[in-house]
Order: C-alpha cells, then structure tokens, then sequence
C-alpha cells in the first residue's frame, strides 16, 4: 500500500501534535515531533545554565551539539514516542511554560535547526510519517505529498495550552500562557533561518471554531484523496 509523507506546520498550539497523533494511529504512521527535539535542545541548554533570564551564551550551546543525543522511544501506555536525551526520559520537563519560554530563541539559531533537521529527514525516510513543526513543509520535506498549514486565533490557542498546563498540574496565568503563544509567533515568523511561513503547496485549515473530531475528519478526507492520487 502507498505511504505518503505528511508535513503539519502551523502557529503555536493549534492542535497540530493532537491531530497528529491520531491521524498516525488511525493510518498506522510514524508520529514525530519536531518541536520536542526543539525543546530538548533548549531544556539541556537551561540545564547547562547556557540559557536564562540574563543571558544566552549561543557559542557554549553550539559547541556542546555533538553531545545531545536524541531519541524517540514509543510509550505504550501514552501511545505515542516519548523524547529522551541522552537515554533519560525528558517528556515531561519539556512541557513546561518556562521551557516554552526559551525555545523560540534556541530554534533561532542556525547551527541547533541544521543538525536538527538532518535528524528529522532521517526519521521521516521511510515515507509513512507524519512530522508537525514549523518547517517541515518548507525545509523538511517540501517534497511531501501533503502539507498542511494550522491557524487559529491566539487567545484560543492560549486558552487551549493554559487549559493543558493547569491539568499537569502547573501554576501558570493565562496573561502568561498567551504573551508566550504570541512572542513565539513572532519569533518563529521573524527570524532569518526557515522563518514559520506557509509552503505554497499547503492547504491552510483554521480550526478556532471546529471541534478536534471535525478538524480530523477534514484531514483524513484528505489524506485519503492525495493517497487516491497517489495510488
Ligand atoms: O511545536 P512546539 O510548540 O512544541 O514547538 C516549540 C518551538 O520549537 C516553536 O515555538 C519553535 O520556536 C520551535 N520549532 C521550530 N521548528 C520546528 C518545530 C518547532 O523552530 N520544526
């Protein structure tokens, strides 16, 4: 049977891993998410004290790449691929509002998004995979068959990363939660390496006022459609 490649860029949380996953269970696809490799980088940099409120010593953080090992390893229980670095599983110290706070300023840098995504282009060579990130439709693989582009409105999103921090049991403000959905938008659509931008093949889906099942049937339909043009 055909497999496609399937590439899920979008703004800060709009949903993209949660469709995601799914859509990889229900076809039997590989999940990969690029944003966790992101946060593993700037959770090791935190860890190193490369990264703070102060300063960001981008040179030790660079020179210190070849040491960060990266690895997904599926979780039954959770059913997905958990990431880990370095052999320890880092799932959960990744989730937090202060790693979200860094991450956009490590994805910034040049020599963190190459060796990055020379990893994810190694995950995703069998084809059957679907990657959510900023640049997979544009960088990653702009050769996939399918790209989708995710919008919603901010204080929606916020509302939906607030609502997910507070049930792991974090202290977070909304305020905080959408000031950092916002300044990560601009970041990531600003800088000067693979800026967050639509590929022009991607079909855009604005899902702030769709529930996550109609939102899910709309991709499937069409992942069964490029699958149809494909076969
Ligand atoms: O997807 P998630 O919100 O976990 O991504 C965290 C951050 O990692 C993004 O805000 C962005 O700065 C960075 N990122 C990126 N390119 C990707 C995936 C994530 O720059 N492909």
């Amino acid at each position: 049977m055909t497999k496609i490649t399937i590439a899920i860029d979008g703004f800060s949380s709009t949903g993209k891993s949660t469709v995601a996953k799914r859509l990889a269970k229900h076809l039997g696809y590989t999940y990969v998410d690029s944003g966790a490799m992101y946060r593993a980088v700037t959770w090791y940099a935190m860890k190193h004290n490369f990264i703070n409120k102060e300063r960001f010593d981008i040179d030790s953080l660079v020179s210190h790449l070849d040491d960060i090992h990266l690895n997904f390893v599926f979780n039954k229980e959770v059913g997905f691929a958990e990431v880990y670095l370095n052999d320890e599983n880092i799932e959960k110290q990744i989730r937090t509002l202060e790693v979200s706070n860094f991450v956009s300023k490590v994805a910034e840098i040049s020599e963190v998004r190459s060796q990055l995504v020379k990893q994810q282009q190694k995950l995703g060579k069998g084809k059957g995979v679907i990657m959510d990130g900023r640049d997979i439709g544009t960088v990653v693989f702009p050769d996939a068959e399918l790209k989708l582009f995710l919008t919603a409105n901010a204080e929606n999103r916020a509302k939906r990363r607030f609502d997910e921090l507070i049930k792991r049991g974090e202290k977070v403000l909304y305020d905080d939660v959408l000031k950092n959905v916002q300044e990560r938008d601009y970041i990531d659509s600003h800088r000067t390496d693979s800026p967050l931008v639509k590929a022009k093949d991607a079909i855009e889906i604005d899902n702030s006022d769709m529930t996550k099942d109609e939102q899910f049937q709309i991709i499937l339909d069409l992942v069964n459609k490029t699958l149809k043009e494909k076969s």
